[in-house]
């Protein structure tokens, strides 16, 4: 403390160099402000990224409009979004795997390393999972970001930031494809066509299935589907009287037994239909968390052994979700319906037309 003067200008640079670092902050219901985020240390494992394209998730929609999602709640403050790609700004002292200008997508959560999930491989279950805005973690729609390195992932040239962005949702998909064994003789149902519905559409078919049935309230929902190559499409009611009726329809649409169906929405009525329209022996994935809580009749699919299986994000599905985009095998261009830049006003638009669903699909920020 002998040099007053020296410390106080030391601080004033390290303000002025953080105040360039803004992030949206979720205040309160519908209440998101620009405002600055003092980034964590650079730990010696870490990188800075840039974030230069960034998507809002159903997830982020849901802590918009209601402060809570399942069973997170906003408690403060939080930096929202999750779903980004950016550039390396800066590197940690041990990074071996980046460098500075690389163009990364990002897995967005840290998990512990250590407890017994974690070391057998089911890292997306880890109870001490710190995962970009999931309250209390801050996310990353902000200009910059301290991630680890091992969680960060290289483009390939001819991936662009936006797609790499699009790495998470389409994870979502590649991990119920691989919990549910899908391959060239899968024949699948998907209930629901908003964003989920779609990539689990494209990543089934990369995975190989060979017919794919969706089922939606909305048109305009399935016609996306229809355009992206799905086999038939379905509109489906609200009203779980009309299960029956359409678990028929969506039988003769399919022509055969239906191996898997993906319920995308987890709606009581979308979880029976995917559970009566499934084959005997076959597998219901319910990786839509609409409802905390469901009421359906179980006993016909016990009687029939259709497994339920649990979807839980992801855990290492970057690698082929860059290698399906890489080789064109997927395409998820056509899911970004909207583009936003980085201003208060841009970030609130962008967010209630995310929150309005209908045609919009993706909407993508670029910072
Ligand atoms: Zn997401
Ligand atoms: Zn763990």
């Amino acid at each position: 403390m002998a040099n007053g003067g020296e410390i106080k200008a030391d601080t004033c640079r390290y303000e002025e160099e953080e105040e360039k670092n803004i992030a949206a902050w979720l205040l309160g219901i519908k209440t998101l402000q620009l405002q600055p985020y003092h980034l964590p240390p650079l730990g010696p494992q870490d990188v800075k990224v840039r974030i230069k394209a960034l998507g809002i998730c159903g997830s982020d929609v849901h802590h918009f409009k209601t402060m809570r999602c399942a069973n997170f709640i906003v408690k403060k403050p939080m930096v929202i979004g999750h779903e980004c790609a950016g550039f390396i700004e800066e590197i940690g002292s041990e990074v071996k795997s980046l460098q500075v200008g690389d163009r990364v997508a990002m897995e967005p959560g840290i998990s512990c390393g250590r407890c017994s999930l974690c070391k057998t491989g089911s890292y997306n279950l880890c109870p001490e999972m710190k995962f970009f805005g999931s309250p209390p973690t801050n996310g990353s729609l902000a200009h910059k970001v301290v991630h680890p390195a091992n969680l960060c992932f290289k483009l390939p040239d001819n991936v662009s930031l936006e797609e790499g962005a699009m790495c998470e949702p389409l994870s979502v998909g590649v991990h119920a494809c691989r919990r549910a064994n899908v391959g060239p003789e899968t024949n699948i149902l998907i209930m629901g066509s908003g964003p989920i519905g779609l990539v689990t559409l494209l990543a089934a078919r990369a995975f190989g299935a060979p017919r794919i049935v969706i089922a939606d309230v909305d048109v305009q929902r399935l016609s996306i589907a229809k355009n992206l190559g799905v086999d038939e499409t379905i509109q489906v009611s609200t009203d779980i009287k009309d299960v029956a009726a359409e678990v028929i329809k969506i039988q003769n649409a399919m022509g055969s037994g239906i191996d898997v169906s993906f319920d995308c929405v987890g709606f009581d009525k979308t979880m029976s239909t995917a559970l009566n329209a499934t084959r005997s022996g076959g597998k219901v994935c319910l990786i839509g968390l609409a409802k905390s809580e469901m009421t359906i009749s179980l006993t016909p699919a016990a009687a029939r052994e259709v497994d339920v299986i649990g979807i839980f994000r992801y855990r290492n599905t970057w690698p082929l979700c860059l290698d399906f985009l890489k080789s064109g095998k997927i395409n998820v261009k056509p899911l970004i319906t909207h583009r936003f830049g980085f201003s208060q006003k841009e970030v609130e638009d962008a967010f209630e037309t995310s929150a309005q669903g209908g045609s919009a699909i993706k909407v993508m920020f670029n910072l």
